[in-house]
């Protein structure tokens, strides 16, 4: 006999699990490293290449520098856009970094929840508690047969029947099966930066100059977001401990003040990535040992810092916006013990070493004769325009 644990008997219970696949989370305005910062370390990573291969990116330098920021458009335009940006790791426990599958379909399967609907009074079951349900590998085998491919679909719904060789229950106790995706609405930036990495590898080897200028811009600015403390957190913008804007701040409004005068942005040759997996997983592991110190050095300053100086109002495009004021922020950059600067160095020679890395991969491709790429993403843009994002703001 099957004991499937019963967690609900109401059809509201189905909507929920329906509409909860997805992004919810809202906050306050800001873009990772601004639209300056991503711009700027998309363009400084072209001087990393080797003679060889930078002919194409040298000359597609301004393609590559202003679209940095594309990426973050288009979470106006689609609503799978957003979690590509960030992974909440901290949300999977005391060592997400090793409770955490880096195999993407694997850290689906163990955090997915498996639902049936039973066939005589749509109950919602929660498959999941069944003692008899398959293995780990087996259910494995469905998330990558069957939820993959329609992963950017509405949440899928299943008929039993043909779902028996993976999970165990019978025909008569299931009318449809459900699986709710609990993993990716808490980010999912590393596989994402495999996924890319994959893409330009590939546009590579076609050859296709205008797919590795558009791959190698958006992979950009994914590996930039890597490189941001506060893109691995849950409290991504300090709204968990009153630090509400310290994403903004940190992120868009230090390096805006002192990049420019201040930081040294060459950053050498770049170099192949042998494990790409591990690469990817180290700058993200990285990134989050900062984080305390992002927190801790905001919350001192809060704290200590004359309250009438921390915030100052400037005039931007005809409007007022409140920002920190540049003497208040020069305390947090120092504080930070270069900081800032550490991770866009870092952003800029990690996506050098991506890009060169695609490259050798497939194979040196030449690049004599190459044209500039110029094409806008006219949906994209006009999402963008019309100002109504999908999910979290960071
Ligand atoms: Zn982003």
């Amino acid at each position: 006999m099957m004991n499937f644990l019963k967690i609900s008997i109401s059809k509201t219970r189905l909507l929920i699990v329906y509409t909860s696949i997805c992004f919810l989370i809202l906050s306050s305005f800001g873009y990772a490293w601004g639209f300056y910062g991503h711009r700027k370390i998309n363009e400084m990573a072209v001087y990393c290449l080797p003679g060889e291969m930078i002919n194409l990116f040298k000359k597609n330098i301004e393609y590559i520098s202003q679209h940095a920021v594309d990426p973050d458009k288009r979470r106006y335009a689609t609503p799978f856009e957003a979690v590509r940006h960030y992974i909440d790791i901290d949300h999977w426990g005391d060592n997400p970094f090793e409770d955490v599958p880096r195999n993407y379909a694997e850290a689906v399967t163990k955090y997915g929840i498996c639902y049936l609907v039973n066939g005589v009074d749509s109950t919602i079951l929660d498959f999941d508690q069944s003692l008899e349900s398959k293995s780990f590998q087996e259910r494995k085998k469905f998330i990558i047969n069957n939820w993959l491919p329609q992963r950017y679909e509405e949440m899928p719904i299943y008929l039993c029947d043909s779902l028996i060789k993976y999970f165990d229950f019978k025909s008569n106790q299931c009318s449809q099966f459900l699986f709710e995706d609990v993993f990716s609405t808490f980010g999912i930036l590393p596989y994402e930066l495999e996924s890319q990495q994959r893409k330009l590898t590939d546009a590579f080897l076609n050859k296709d100059a205008e797919k590795i200028i558009r791959v190698a811009t958006d992979i950009g600015h994914y590996i930039a977001d890597a490189h941001v403390p506060l893109h691995t957190t849950e409290n991504y913008n300090g709204q968990m401990t009153n630090q509400d804007g310290i994403h903004a701040f940190w992120e868009s409004r230090l390096p805006e003040l002192f990049a420019d005068s201040e930081y040294d942005f060459f950053v050498g040759q770049a170099d192949y990535v042998l494990d790409k997996k591990s690469f990817f997983w180290n700058i993200v592991e990285e990134s989050n040992r900062n984080l305390q110190k992002v927190l801790d050095v905001e919350m001192k300053i809060r704290n200590e810092y004359d309250q009438d100086k921390q915030y100052c109002y400037e005039e931007r495009l005809d409007a007022t916006i409140r920002l920190e004021c540049s003497e208040y922020a020069k305390e947090y950059h120092e504080l930070l013990g270069g900081m800032v600067e550490d991770r866009m160095r870092g952003s800029i020679k990690s996506i050098a070493d991506c890009w060169y890395t695609a490259w050798v991969d497939a194979g040196q491709p030449d690049f004599d004769k190459v044209e500039i790429i110029s094409e806008e993403d006219e949906i994209v843009n006009k999402a963008f325009d019309l100002g109504k994002i999908f999910g979290r703001k960071h």
